[in-house]
């Protein structure tokens, strides 16, 4: 009997052991205004049905596409789409976690500054001021806005994106991917040899990696000045604007990367920490206890100087390439 049940465990590992690998697919998709890679462990069908998801949430969510639902809520009042109202009230609360660094109202200043046309100019200070009268998560009641307000979910667009294509693969099976969506990348589950996914954080300064951090089921979101940009006059102007002063936020920071299991909070939190600077941004992570009931994230921060900044959930998952020194990482911790 006994000799049975070993022959039996035998078959068994030997099956396993035979059973392939699932298979690698990959695909490159040109959407949201980015490239977006897409690798994952399984059945190809899948990202064929990812590949549907992004280009239905790019349609909804868009504010420049006139046939976009945020273009329609914007221009015309309609309401919006299921996914889009979602993520305008996930959007809301993290203004309201970071005091409006982040603020999707901000968009007639980011207009105006040609962003998102890429018809770049630089508004004068009474277009601005004028301009700032509409901005405000505050001024909204529900989906209500003031009259000539208006929203743009570009901060938070792909992260949410992430987190839906994450979703997605698990309920079809899959337990090993990894997605690019453009400077925000999510790893699902561990590569198929067990080991975590290695994720590669953009120098700010080079075209190159400052380093990489282990991801295992997160989202690594970066948040640059590099990201989009235009020069007048010897000045350069980027894309991030900081909602109290309608103007390209000046912070001390060239880049932010926010690490954590939900995207779309991550996309959000960098974007509003290049905003806020190290100190100000610190004070909310140090707020957010590692507790399992406050937001869960760790941040790596690179100021205008060169000096990295991680939290310490990153220590030992962070790794400077050669350029860096583990010397010159710095660790902020609660304690
Ligand atoms: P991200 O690349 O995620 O940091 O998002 C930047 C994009 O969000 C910009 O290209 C603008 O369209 C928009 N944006 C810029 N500044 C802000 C802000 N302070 N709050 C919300 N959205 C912003
Ligand atoms: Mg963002």
């Amino acid at each position: 009997m006994r000799r049975a049940a070993a022959l039996c465990a035998l078959l068994c590992l030997a099956l396993t052991a035979c059973s392939p690998a699932p298979a690698k697919q990959s695909s490159t998709i040109f959407a949201m205004d980015t490239v977006m890679e897409l690798q994952l462990y399984g059945d190809g069908a899948v990202l064929a049905e990812s590949t549907r998801l992004i280009t239905e949430l790019e349609k909804e969510l868009s504010a420049t596409d006139p046939e976009g639902g945020v273009y329609a809520f914007n221009h015309t009042g309609t309401e919006l789409g299921k996914s889009a109202a979602e993520l305008f009230l996930r959007a809301m609360d993290i203004s309201r976690l970071t005091g409006g660094a982040m603020d999707i109202t901000v968009y007639p200043v980011v207009l105006a500054w040609g962003f998102t046309t890429g018809q770049y100019r630089v508004p004068g200070d009474e277009e601005i001021a004028a301009l700032l009268e509409k901005v405000g998560y505050t001024k909204a009641s529900g989906f209500d806005l003031p009259q000539g307000a208006m929203i743009d979910l570009g901060a938070v667009a792909k992260g949410y994106t992430s987190d839906l294509i994450a979703d997605l693969w698990r309920q079809r099976g899959i337990s090993s991917g990894l997605m690019n969506l453009g400077g925000n990348v999510y790893a699902l589950g561990k590569k198929p040899d067990g080991s975590p996914w290695l994720v590669g954080v953009r120098d700010p300064f080079s075209d190159t990696f400052l380093g990489t951090v282990e991801a295992e089921d997160v989202a690594v979101v970066t948040s640059g000045a590099y990201e989009r940009y235009f020069e007048r006059d010897g000045v350069i102007y980027h894309h991030i604007i900081d909602p109290k002063t309608g103007r390209p936020a000046k912070s001390g920071l060239a880049s932010v990367t926010v690490i954590g299991p939900d995207g779309t909070l991550c996309d959000g939190l960098s974007t509003a920490f290049f905003v806020l600077g190290l100190d100000r941004a610190a004070e909310i992570w140090k707020s957010c206890e590692a507790d399992g009931a406050s937001p869960d994230f760790d941040v790596l921060f690179v100021t205008d100087g060169g000096e990295i900044y991680i939290t310490e959930g990153l220590e030992g998952s962070f790794s400077p390439t050669n350029d860096y020194d583990t010397g010159d990482v710095r660790v902020i911790r609660r304690g």
